[in-house]
């Protein structure tokens, strides 16, 4: 039997937002590693992983993942929530690591095998303006995506106003606010100029980060349906799921939902309504490997597709943790790109390899991807490291925020 000795967790990225989890077993040199990362509540996560789970799980069995999972779980009474689910993932992506070293293999040949010979990734285009965008798009396709988002300026889509434009109240003056129609418009007149420009060939996504109140966000589905989108993005926050039924019964836009998700309560009426084609649940944040192979079943089952959420703040273990799914399941859809600096690849001998629109793994057992930990911790700018950071609160003219 694998006992587990104790877990340690590693800070690192310049910033100090990843947090690798590594758990060790009292066979020589076997350990292994996992994703808790969590860019506005970290301390948090770490410590629950210290101080709650460390000495819940040390003197475990380390091949019992199932009943570790469960364990850790339920072990705080209340569940589902983002801090628990992340660091139970940073542990059991751990022990899916230490089962496939055991083995000798991938924990995608664990899972049953490859299903498809590498991961479909899909780009991210931003630019100012519509021709700076389009000229990142046609960037991402000579490198040779199939799938690009496209945004205004990384975030957004556009619908911020000057206070002068969008007529504040007096004595408040924000340097923008957020306005729904301004959002429709812009969007529409942005996927009308990349399909001009571009012709029907490439796949397009938009992320619309749920900024827009759900009528609104019905609209824009169903106006959006003449450019033949790969699929529009958080297009409701999660508070307004049930206006999933609205969009269905108005248009054909695919839906892509779930970065936000927690609760598989959240998910499950989507999936078995048929009411989204792609769920974007963050590995780490629903608890896993263990919880998210099941939910790809269940996804399968219902014809609708994987799209792992990544992008900024994700760490290169959670980005190996999504492929292994990926892998082994059918109801892969895509998966998003990461942007990941050389020196911190450097860091995760291993890591996986993007190039020509696809993600490969390194095809060594495990997740097979490790720490350096020597790089991880110079990486790591004890300053930056101090810093809070906290999700982008925009307004409306009138003051009140719009919901991330
Ligand atoms: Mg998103």
């Amino acid at each position: 039997m694998t006992r587990i000795t104790g877990i340690r967790t590693i800070r690192t990225r310049s910033d100090g937002s990843w947090l690798i989890v590594k758990v060790l077993t009292d066979q020589p040199g076997l350990y292994g590693i996992g994703s808790a990362s969590d860019y506005y509540q970290r301390e948090a996560v770490e410590a629950v992983i210290t101080h709650n789970l460390a000495p819940l799980v040390t003197g475990r069995d380390a091949s019992a993942i199932e009943d570790i999972w469960q364990s850790i779980y339920t072990s705080g009474y209340w569940r589902n929530g983002s801090i628990l689910n992340t660091a139970l993932a940073g542990i059991d992506m751990a022990l899916w690591d230490i089962k496939g070293k055991e083995a000798g293999m991938p924990v995608y040949q664990l899972l049953g095998g490859a299903c498809h010979q590498a991961v479909l990734a899909y780009a991210h285009a931003g630019g100012r303006d519509t021709a700076e965008l389009i000229d990142d798009v046609r960037r991402y396709q000579a490198e040779g995506y199939q799938v690009i988002r496209c945004q205004y300026a990384q975030y957004g889509g556009g619908g911020f106003l000057s206070s002068a434009q969008a007529r504040t109240p007096r004595g408040y003056a924000p340097k923008q606010v957020f306005d729904d129609e301004a959002y429709l418009e812009k969007v529409l007149a942005m996927f009308e100029a990349l399909r001009t420009a571009l012709g029907n060939q490439p796949k397009l996504t938009h992320d619309v980060h749920e900024h827009l109140r759900p009528q609104n966000a019905v609209r824009l589905a169903k106006l959006l349906e003449p450019y033949n989108l790969f699929f529009l993005e958080d297009v409701l926050p999660p508070e307004q799921i049930a206006w999933f039924e609205l969009i269905r019964q108005q248009c054909a836009t695919p839906q892509a939902m779930g970065e936000l998700f927690v609760n598989p309560q959240e998910w499950l009426p989507l999936v078995t309504g048929r009411l989204i084609d792609y769920l974007r649940v963050r590995v780490s944040k629903a608890g896993g490997i263990t919880p998210c192979r099941k939910l790809a079943a269940i996804c399968e089952a219902f014809g609708v597709h994987t799209a792992w959420q990544e992008g900024g703040d994700n760490d290169p273990v959670n980005q190996v943790a999504a492929m292994h799914l990926d892998m082994n399941s059918w109801a892969m859809g895509v998966q998003e790109e990461n942007h990941f600096a050389p020196q911190e690849l450097e860091a995760f001998p291993g890591h996986a390899e993007l190039t020509g629109g696809y993600l490969y793994l390194s095809g060594k057992p495990g997740l097979g991807i490790d720490i350096d930990e020597a790089r991880a911790e110079a990486l790591l700018d004890p300053e930056r490291a101090r810093i809070r950071h906290f999700a982008a609160e925009d307004r409306r003219a009138d003051g009140t925020i719009v919901r991330p």
